[in-house]
């Protein structure tokens, strides 16, 4: 490789915490040591840009991390950073610790906080995703969707063992903000019988025209899987609604919530991190800026950060019509 474009680079977890953050904090730590440049670890995303809370960080900063969830940089959503004095100030620190570069690790609104800082004050950047929602243009798979997927997988199939024993009806809901992709892909590997997600048009007639259907194919109890962003009402509101259309059920509300967010990251995550970390670093150090390392058919991509957060990764209608067909 040339000389590298960056001596000295910082790097911070922000927004959502999700599993596979510290793997990939680890990676840019570890890659950045190798090719001999310093790498300064930042506390609490943006609040720790504008404190001054760097620490010198080297392989050993880093041990034991690739399997814990969470993020040991701690993560922070910040309203000072969305001032312009708040960044100036976060410049500030930048310039007397020597950074010229930075990777951030986090979210749509993280990237979107990276984009202005590097276009106001010219201090290169590279974002790694790192969200549970999957909701970022650039990549297949964020940091943080697999482990969460699985979470949410295993939760439901614990429901699922209640549900039969009960003749129960559940609704599940599962996180990911506006998206849909932790609904669709946990309902399918759990056999819901309707997933409803915000991505498509849901209507309550749908939904008892399903349950109708599962009842003339002998069904007992039964599972619908709702993201969290669903469109239609809240998961109480819909399971209010089915209650009144069918009296005879027995209807049970589960919302997973924040077990979503913890727990150890699965081995894609911490490969994806790892990659992706990694790709982080040699960016930055090719002289690559404002854009966002991601995974896309298995290869290492840059995606402008504009695009990461305003271009949107479809949903696969062909899972939705394939859940469909197995559900009954
Ligand atoms: P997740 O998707 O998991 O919630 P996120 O990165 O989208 O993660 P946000 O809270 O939306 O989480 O953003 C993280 C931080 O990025 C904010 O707290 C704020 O400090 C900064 N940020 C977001 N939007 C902007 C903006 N328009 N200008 C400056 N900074 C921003």
């Amino acid at each position: 490789m040339n000389e590298s474009a960056v001596k000295r680079i910082a790097v911070f977890t922000s927004g959502g915490d999700a599993p596979g953050m510290n793997a990939a904090l680890r990676a840019v730590v570890r890659t950045a040591s190798h090719y001999n440049i310093d790498c300064y670890g930042v506390r609490e995303g943006y609040n720790g840009l504008i404190n001054n809370d760097f620490t010198r960080m080297g392989p050993r900063s880093v041990k034991n991390i690739i399997t814990e969830g969470g993020t040991i940089l701690k993560s922070a959503r910040s309203l000072e950073f969305k001032n312009k004095a708040g960044r100036q100030k976060a410049y500030e620190n930048c310039v007397s610790h020597g950074i010229d570069g930075m990777v951030c690790i986090g979210g749509d609104g993280t990237f979107k906080g990276a984009k202005i800082f590097y276009e106001e004050f010219g201090i290169k950047v590279v974002g790694v995703p790192g969200t549970i929602d999957n909701d970022i243009f650039g990549t297949d798979n964020t940091i943080g969707y697999d482990t969460a997927l699985n979470t949410a997988m295993e939760a439901i199939d614990k429901i699922r063992d209640t549900a039969t024993s009960h003749n129960r009806v559940f609704f599940v809901e599962v996180m990911g903000r506006d998206a849909g992709f932790i609904a669709l892909n946990s309902g399918l590997a759990t056999g819901a019988i309707d997933i409803l997600i915000p991505e498509k048009k849901d209507s309550i007639e749908d939904l008892f025209a399903t349950f109708e259907r599962a009842e003339k194919a002998g069904k007992s109890s039964s599972i619908v899987v709702v993201a969290e962003g669903e469109k239609l009402g809240s998961i109480y509101d819909i399971a209010k609604a089915t209650q009144q259309g069918f009296p005879d059920y027995d209807i049970r509300v589960a919302v997973l919530g924040h077990i979503q967010r913890g727990g150890s990251p699965s081995c894609a995550d911490r490969v994806l991190a790892s990659r992706l970390g990694h790709g982080a670093v040699v960016g930055l150090m090719e002289g690559r800026t404002n854009v966002m390392a991601g995974l896309k058919s298995n290869k290492l991509v840059y995606t402008p950060i504009e695009d990461a957060v305003k271009k949107h990764n479809d949903i696969d209608q062909h899972l939705l019509k394939i859940s469909e067909i197995l559900a009954i």
